[in-house]
Formats: C-alpha cells, sequence, structure tokens
C-alpha cells in the first residue's frame, strides 16, 4: 500500500484523513509514525499560511507529498480571536478546558445575537516538483453561555450550530462532518483527489 504522509500529531484529524484515502490504496501516516521528532513552529498569522508552513516544512524533510491542516474559532465579538492561538489560548499546555472557560468569561453578558463564530480549517498540500495548493472550509455558528454534549473536541461543547439545532458536541460523529469546516476542507481536496493522486501515484 502507498503511504501518504499527514503533518500531524492529533488522532482524531489523522482518523478522517484515514476515512478519506483508504479507498484510494493509500496508507496514512502521521508524525507520531516517524522516529524522528518534527515540531513546525506556527508562527504564521493566518490558517493558510500555517497550514502552508506545516506542509511545505515537512515535506521538504522527507521528499514526498505532505498534507496538512490547520484550523481554529473565530469569534466576532472577540475580533477573531481565539484565531491561529485556539489551540494555546489559555496557554502553552493546550488545555480545551481551560480554553472554554477563557471565551466564557471574555463573553459573559454578551447577548445571544452578539455571540456569532465559526470555525474555519484549511488543508495544505505540498510535495517536491508539485506547486503548493489549499482548500478551506467554514462552519458558522454561535457561542452558547455554557457546555453543551460530550462528543467531539476543543471548543465544540460551546459551539451552538444554528442549522442541527444542537451544539457541536452533541452531534455524532458523522452529523459533524455534514457540517463541519473540516468535513467542508476534506470535501473540496476530495474533488481535487484523481489529479493530486496522479502526482502522487508517481512519487509516493
Ligand atoms: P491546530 O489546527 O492543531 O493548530 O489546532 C486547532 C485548535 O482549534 C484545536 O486545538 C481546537 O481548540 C480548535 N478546533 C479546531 N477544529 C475544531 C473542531 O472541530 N472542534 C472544536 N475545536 C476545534
Amino acid at each position: 500500500m502507498k503511504k501518504l504522509m499527514i503533518a500531524t500529531n492529533n488522532k482524531g484529524k489523522a482518523k478522517d484523513f484515514e476515512t478519506l484515502f483508504s479507498p484510494y490504496g493509500f496508507e496514512v501516516q502521521t508524525l507520531n509514525d516517524l522516529d524522528q521528532d518534527i515540531d513546525v513552529e506556527e508562527t504564521g498569522v493566518t490558517f493558510e499560511e500555517n497550514a502552508v508552513l506545516k506542509a511545505e516544512e515537512v515535506s521538504k524533510l522527507l521528499g514526498i507529498i505532505v498534507i496538512a491542516d490547520d484550523s481554529g474559532l473565530e469569534i466576532d465579538k472577540l475580533k477573531g480571536a481565539p484565531g491561529v492561538y485556539s489551540a494555546r489560548y489559555a496557554g502553552e499546555q493546550k488545555n480545551d478546558e481551560a480554553n472554554i472557560d477563557k471565551v466564557l468569561s471574555e463573553l459573559q453578558g454578551v447577548p445571544q445575537q452578539e455571540r456569532t463564530a465559526r470555525f474555519r480549517c484549511v488543508l495544505a498540500v505540498a510535495g517536491p516538483g508539485v506547486e503548493t495548493v489549499t482548500f478551506s472550509g467554514s462552519c458558522e455558528g454561535l457561542i452558547l453561555e455554557e457546555r453543551r454534549g460530550t462528543n467531539g473536541f476543543g471548543y465544540d461543547p460551546i459551539f451552538y450550530v444554528p442549522e442541527k439545532g444542537r451544539a457541536m458536541a452533541e452531534l455524532s460523529p458523522e452529523e459533524k462532518g455534514e457540517i463541519s469546516h473540516r468535513g467542508a476542507a476534506l470535501r473540496q481536496l476530495k474533488e481535487q483527489l484523481p489529479r493530486l493522486l496522479d502526482s502522487l501515484g508517481e512519487q509516493q
């Protein structure tokens, strides 16, 4: 089976990619599968910059095609924060519960109509001799006043999805995939798969 490298240590993200690529005969690998420690610093100020940075740096190091994902939450009332700092909003320990507490306290007393927000995801595909391409997806919602549901990860318990009438953490993984930012970006990537897989087939 041909191998495809995803520049992430996040097992949840890796699962999404496995589902997408296994029908095409590609085995998904992540940074966790390597003998060496690769830690790309996310110095970009946009999701796109960070996704491209991760994909290109890992691709250069390994000499193969690499896919990277950068994602996060933008809250209008907080001028787009936490944005690219979503994972480490309450500190470098990257604690989901502390991040949620920080958002809830910053939005205390803010009325529902002003609690608009969206998740964003950018996927980048980079490889030797191949121009880097990106795909993006977003998902609109409202920040709740307290946690609801236990599924998912990150900010899912405080992200209300009007389309489903529930919090993201109250949706099944399949329901989340239908409306999520990552699902939307993956669907676009899938449309380009035949073209991308041509170059992958030649190189991997
Ligand atoms: P990164 O893309 O690994 O740099 O981190 C993205 C961060 O954004 C995660 O750690 C979460 O805090 C947040 N995030 C991204 N996607 C989701 C999602 O689908 N649900 C909840 N939080 C998310």
